[in-house]
């Protein structure tokens, strides 16, 4: 006889490959870490992977919004966010299946000083049709402050 190599049975989480403790996505079905229940209310961390899929990918998205169809596809899904946000959420490591065919997108420019802003994972501001990264915007916050405190 001779071992074959059986690939383990034991459910793993889609995204970092821990085992126990998991549940399986509401939006696709893929076992994930149980461990939203350990996020810390406004700490903006990253590090829960049911939250993670939940709340930065499009299938999450998709799901909450109930869209029909395959957000894969999905033409909805497309409108609701920048095409490069489209990209970035269809594409990124919190996703169990990545969209086969991102939107292409221009990079996004702080209006300041001309730094290309990853939008997915950088930090910015908005104000209007302006981004700004946060250098720029620090030191814009820094201005208005003295502006008001003459
Ligand atoms: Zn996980
Ligand atoms: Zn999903
Ligand atoms: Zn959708
Ligand atoms: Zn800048």
């Amino acid at each position: 006889m001779t071992p074959t190599k059986k690939k383990s049975d034991v459910p793993r989480c889609g995204l970092c490959g821990k085992t126990g403790n998991l549940i399986r996505t509401e939006c696709c079905g893929n076992w994930i870490c149980d461990d939203e229940g350990g996020y810390v209310l406004f700490s903006y961390a990253r590090n829960s992977c049911h939250r993670n899929h939940r709340r930065l990918t499009l299938c999450g998205h998709h799901f909450s919004e109930e869209h029909e169809g395959e957000w894969q596809t999905c033409a909805e899904c497309r409108s609701d966010f920048e095409p490069e946000m489209v990209a970035w959420y269809g594409t990124n490591e919190y996703n169990f299946e990545k969209m086969p065919d991102p939107p292409s997108y221009e990079p996004t420019r702080c209006s300041k000083c001309g730094v290309v802003i990853r939008l997915g994972t950088d930090g910015y501001s908005r104000s209007r049709d302006e981004f700004w990264c946060e250098k720029c915007a620090a030191v814009e916050m820094r201005k208005r402050l003295r502006q008001r405190g003459a």
